[in-house]
Order: C-alpha cells, then structure tokens, then sequence
C-alpha cells in the first residue's frame, strides 16, 4: 500500500503541465541556450530545410512552380508535376500512406520528427529563440528583463525583439501564401495598387498576425496543447519504440556531487538540473516519457556536456526504448512494426503503379446509354457514343478522334475538342460503318486519340449491328 502511495506520488507531474501553474495560469519557460553536436546537427538540418521551404516556390519547371498547393482551385503541382481534382484519387492513396508511414515512424523512431523536421519546432528553437538569445540573452539574462521595470533598455530590447518577430513572420506568411496561390500571384498582390488585391492582403495580415502571436506567446503550448500529432503519441509508442530517455538505471540514486564521490555507490545523475533547464517545454525528462516532449535533443546534448565534465560515459540521456533501458534489449522488429511496414509496401506499390501509368490524357468513350444501333437511309449503321476527355498537361490542346478499325466514318457532333490545362470536356461522336462490316452483333472498334498527327492514345470498344437472321 505504501508503495503504491509513493508510486502515485511519483506520476503526480503526470496530472498537470508543466507550463501551467496550480493555479491554472501559463508559466512562461525561458529555456537555456543548448550547445552540442546534437543541437549543431539540428542547426544544419534547420538551415537545409529552410532553405527548401523558402527557395521552392521561386523555383520553376517548364515554366511552373515547383510545389503548388492551391487548394481553392483544387490544382497541385508536386515536383513540376499537375494534379487536379480528377487524381482525387492518387491524392487519397497519398495520404493514407503518409499517415500510415507517421505510424510507422513514430511506432519505431518516437517523435523524431517533432525535433529534427516539424516546422513549429524549427521556425520557434532556430530561428525566434536563437533570435531572443541575441536580443534579450540566455535564460538568466530574459528573467531578469522581465522582472525588470520599464526602462529606456527594456522598451528597446523588447520592441526590437517583437518588431523582428513581427518581420519574420510576415516574410512566412508570404512563403506561405507562395505555396497556395503561387509566387506570381504572390507578386502581383505586392506590386500592385494594394486596392486591386484587398482580400490577398487581407490574408497576408492574418497569416502574419497568427504566425506571430504562435511564435512569439503560444510557442511550446502549440506541440502540447493544440498538435494531434503530439497527442497521438500516447497509442503510437510502445516499450520498443525509440525516444528520448533518461537511463534510470544507471543515474539512479541521484545525488549532487560531492567531492571523492567514485560513482561506485550512487548513480552517475548529480542532479545538476541541467537537463531541465535547457527543456523548451519545461519537463523533466527524468520522470520518464511525457506528452510534452518534443524530442528536442537539448537535454542529450546538456546532459552529455556534464558527463563530459565529471568524466562518466555520454548518453545517460539518449535515444533510446525502455526496453533498452530495462534490460539492454537490442532494437526489435516487432510484428506490429511489421505489420504497418506490410501495408505501407502494399500502399506505396499500388501508388506507384498508379503514378507510373498516369497519362497526360484521361480519355473515357462510352455507347450512348440506351441507344442500340440505328439505320441510316444510305444503308450504313450507326452507334452513338458518348466521349469525355480530361487535359492533364499545363497546356491546351486541341485533341482529335479518327476510327482506326475497321474502315468507316466518325463525326463528332457538336463541340470540337479544344481543352485548356486541366479541363474536362464531354462531347458526343457518331461512327458510321457499312453494312457488310457489321456481320455480328458487337463489331470491335478502335479509336485513335490525336494532338495534331501524335496518336497519344488508342481506345477499344464496341460497335452494336443487327443479328442477321439465318434462312431456314
Ligand atoms: S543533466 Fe544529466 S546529470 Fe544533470 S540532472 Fe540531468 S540527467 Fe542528471
Ligand atoms: S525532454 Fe529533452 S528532448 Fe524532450 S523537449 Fe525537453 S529538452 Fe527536448
């Protein structure tokens, strides 16, 4: 009983934030500035990644944007690439691999992502906090700022550290806004009288303002409160899955270090709280797996320095899984990883195939329903049918159909088949074959598709004739 008391009291940081006070209210973090190869790698990913993120909407292929989300207009552009609402399909096939590759990810690597790729963490550790540090100093320094009263340094320090936070986030909203109505669009609401384009501003100042109240106030409160990804976490991670962890086994007991300690009686943690002060959540991560934890790296990277210092092994905090830290369990495939890996592959295939046979052209010929044949008074038999062509290219078209098998004739009625990038057209055609061809009653057909004289597609159906009677 007793030991179920203490064990309670253990998981008591488990019943609340550590960003909330008792008293219900925010508990603003001034997190420590980290140093070390982790938080230098995190450096070089960031500026690689960003690099990216800024960069590839001014970069074009065949005279288009590289990445375009323009879900208003439900027109993609991956990679120089057009998708529109006719690849619905590819898109759905698309996401639920990408979801199921999260849950394999996360099942076996933790939230390695939230540290090393996740936007918010990026834009919010290596670019606004890297830029307070400047401004404002380490942890101690911005304490004491606030604490302070409101002098001639404080309103400078603090109205150039938010007319910055402010210029960055409106630099992102139009890198943001790049990607969904695309950069040119993007320019001609910059250029342009701001009275022709007052909606497309009207954006910009809300993308603005919501990036910069994100970074500047809600910042980690984002990753635990808000993101669904975080709070998945809870059915994604098993004993197996790796994250970042504290070796309790070998930090604990935990004492501060006294002088001729030999670490042969107590564990190697000397509860310097470094690994804490450095948290942009505000967590101890000795307490074990927590919600808030964005895999950060900071504490490995705090806790390696100390263990550098006292001359113990690096890693009392690492990427590890408890079962690893348990009982020194190497890393296992195991058969729930096994099984999201098998329908990963099978999902990725299937999209893969899907995309190798994608066509420029979706091309559908149909008999007209409920038409069977019908008798010209020339002698000849004619079918209707029904034709729907999609242009999935970034350039019109004027498309043709020509009767390939057998010989005939074939006449669109009504519209001709011009079609601008990503329009669909719906048309109707008659084929008109003489008598003697028809001698059953499906008559195969082919139908050429032709941009000028490029046969760009050849279509098989059926031609509908009379039963000739036999003579008795
Ligand atoms: S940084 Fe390492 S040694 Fe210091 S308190 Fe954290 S776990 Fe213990
Ligand atoms: S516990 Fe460590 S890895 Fe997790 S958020 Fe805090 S510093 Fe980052």
């Amino acid at each position: 009983m007793e030991t179920e008391i203490i064990e309670d009291e253990k998981q008591e940081f488990r019943d609340h934030l550590a960003t909330v006070t008792k008293e219900g209210k925010r508990k603003w973090i001034f997190p420590k500035k980290p140093s070390g190869r982790f938080y230098n790698a995190r450096t070089f990913v960031s500026i690689v990644l960003l690099s990216f993120l800024i960069a590839a909407p001014f970069i074009k292929v065949n005279n288009h944007q590289l990445l375009l989300f323009d879900f208003p207009n439900r027109e993609f552009i991956l990679f120089g690439v057009p998708f529109g609402p006719h690849d619905f399909h590819l898109f759905v096939l698309a996401m639920i691999s990408l979801i199921v590759f999260i849950v394999l990810f996360t099942a076996i690597f933790g939230r390695i992502f939230c540290g090393w790729a996740c936007p918010q963490t990026i834009f919010m550790e290596m670019v606004f906090r890297k830029i307070e540090y400047w401004i404002e100093g380490d942890a101690n320094e911005q304490r004491k700022l606030k604490a302070a009263s409101w002098t001639v340094n404080k309103i400078f320090k603090k109205s150039f550290k938010h007319i910055i936070f402010f210029g960055i986030s409106f630099f992102i909203s139009n890198i943001f806004l790049a990607y969904i109505i695309s950069m040119d669009k993007l320019i001609e609401i910059i250029t342009d009288p701001p009275s022709q384009h007052l909606s497309g501003l009207l954006a910009l100042t809300a993308f603005s303002g919501v990036f910069y109240f994100v970074f500047s106030y809600f910042r980690e409160q984002a990753c635990t409160l808000v993101c669904p990804y975080g709070r998945l976490q809870g059915v994604l991670l098993d004993q197996d899955s790796i994250v970042i962890a504290y070796d309790y086994k070998r930090g604990e007991p935990r004492s501060k270090l006294k002088k001729g300690d030999d670490f042969s009686n107590r564990g190697d943690c000397i509860d310097c709280y470094l690994c804490v002060d450095v948290c942009p959540t505000g967590i101890d991560i000795r307490n074990g797996i927590q919600l808030e934890c964005v895999n950060c790296t900071a504490c490995i990277d705090a806790c390696d320095n100390v263990m550098d210092k006292i001359k113990r092994p690096r890693g009392l905090i690492r990427y590890a899984s408890l079962r690893n830290i348990e009982n020194k369990a190497k890393f296992k495939f195991t058969p729930r990883m096994m099984l999201y890996s098998t329908i990963l592959v099978i999902l990725v295939s299937v999209l893969t195939y899907l995309m190798a046979n994608r066509t420029d052209f979706n091309v559908n010929i149909l008999r007209t329903p409920g038409m069977l044949f019908q008798q010209q008074p020339d002698g000849k038999i004619s079918n209707l049918y029904d034709l729907n062509i999609v242009n999935k290219t970034f350039n019109p078209v004027k498309l043709d159909i020509r009767l390939l098998e057998p010989k005939g004739e074939l006449k669109i009625i009504g519209s001709d088949l011009s079609l601008n990038s990503q329009q669909i057209v719906e048309a109707k055609f008659m084929i008109l074959l003489p008598k003697e061809s028809v001698r059953k009653m499906n008559t195969p057909v082919e139908i050429g598709v032709y941009d000028g004289d490029n046969l760009i597609k050849k279509i098989k159906t059926t031609f509908l004739g009379p039963v000739e009677k036999v003579q008795q």
